[in-house]
């Protein structure tokens, strides 16, 4: 089957009409982020904030239009409610225009760098990964926030030990929780444990934008983000409007986690977003009584496919029982048991993290936010 194009996404677009305004939404510019890939679309409707939650309609209506195109595998469309204030997106051409950018306000303005942990599946111990890191850099004496996007299942109460909800002074900006000198926000302090958390595309999107713009997280060298597990399309449009620094994919030695850590790496180049490197979680089995080393997930297999494949291997933790307690109980092992291998293996990776990022400073590609309209 022939595969769909933009132009003919585009054109099926100028039938959805914004109902207060009668007009389509191609015409209105309120369509970015276009991705199309072997038949699956994925692009934001951007609505005014106060329209967010009334807009869900349009939404439906725009997907089902595009899946109802011949040659769409699968459609996925999120509604942002961001504008960059002053700026209207220009209407996308039929042929569009490539690579048309514009910018958009800076959705953490202090923060320097962030940096995205993701990984091609759950339970490969992204989060697990990712909370480390944050100490990591932190014990470096870098100022840290952690950002926790994994809006289906945000872990990062638990392992930094944090309950509660965060306070706003304004009733607008909310201020991050904070414990061991790390600053974080987590869609988990906001929604009740008990709340099934039936996050769909539209309210992820605007979740994540409003963790980044609406919580005061000041000045930071860095913000770590816990990524949703997976390289849908989901996890594209986020790797997208966020203006990520770079990425960490976590892997286990699994082939098969391998492959889906391939298609992380696919994700963000296809976002142009650089990948600073690959680390192996679970690489192998370290005794907690006798100390034995056991490759029970055959070791090093992220190592042999970063080096086939250009990227740098950050390094390797094993799978210990010290490290899931640790991070299950609220104290992370870089915390709780710094003298440990593991809290130094976690600290070297998170320098050489920082080191990257301070040499790609200045390269002044990385630095604002931008949207791509293809
Ligand atoms: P993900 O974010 O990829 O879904 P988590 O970080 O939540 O994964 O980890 C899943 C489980 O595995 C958690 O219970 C965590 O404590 C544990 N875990 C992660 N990494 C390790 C490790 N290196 N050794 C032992 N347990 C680990």
């Amino acid at each position: 089957m022939a595969q769909v194009t933009e132009a003919e996404i585009l054109d099926r677009l100028k039938s959805v009409v914004e109902p207060d305004s009668g007009k389509d939404i191609v015409t209105l510019g309120m369509i970015s982020g276009l991705v199309v890939k072997d038949g699956n679309v994925g692009f934001s409707i951007e609505v005014a904030p106060e329209k967010g939650p009334a807009s869900e309609p349009l939404r439906q209506t725009a997907e089902k239009a595009i899946h109802e195109l011949p040659g769409v595998v699968s459609a996925t469309v999120v509604l942002t409610a961001h504008r960059p204030q002053g700026q209207s997106a220009p209407p996308p051409q039929a042929p569009p225009q490539p690579q048309q950018q514009q910018q958009a306000k800076p959705l953490a303005p202090g923060v320097q760098h962030i940096v995205a942990v993701a990984s091609g599946k759950g339970g490969v111990g992204k989060s697990t990964t990712a909370v480390n890191l944050a100490m990591g850099l932190a014990a470096g004496g870098r100022t840290v926030g952690l950002l926790d996007a994994d809006i289906y299942g945000p872990s990062q109460p638990r392992m930094m030990g944090i309950s509660g909800k965060p306070s706003s002074a304004d009733g607008k900006v909310l201020e991050p929780m904070e414990n061991y000198g790390v600053k974080v926000m987590s869609m988990g302090f906001l929604v009740d444990e008990e709340t099934p958390m039936i996050w769909r595309g539209p309210m992820v999107m605007s979740a994540l934008q409003q963790m980044l713009r609406d919580v005061n997280w000041g000045d930071l060298d860095v913000m770590i983000v816990d990524m949703p597990p997976g390289t849908g399309d989901a996890q594209l449009t986020m790797a997208q409007q966020v203006p990520l620094a770079g990425a960490v994919i976590v892997s286990t030695p699994q082939d098969i986690a391998l492959l889906d850590a391939r298609k992380g790496l696919n994700m963000f180049r296809k976002v142009d977003v650089p990948v600073l490197g690959f680390i192996e979680n679970m690489s192998y089995f370290l005794c907690p009584s006798c100390g034995h080393q056991a490759d029970i997930f055959g070791h090093g297999g992220a190592r042999e496919e970063a080096e086939r494949l250009g990227i740098e291997f950050l390094g390797e933790i094993p799978l210990h029982l010290d490290i899931r307690e640790t991070s299950d109980g609220g104290q992370p092992i870089v915390t709780s048991r710094p003298d440990s291998d593991h809290a130094a293996a976690y600290r070297a990776i998170a320098d050489r993290i920082w080191e990257k990022l301070s040499a790609a400073e200045g390269t002044e590609a990385r630095k604002a936010p931008k949207f791509v309209i293809q």
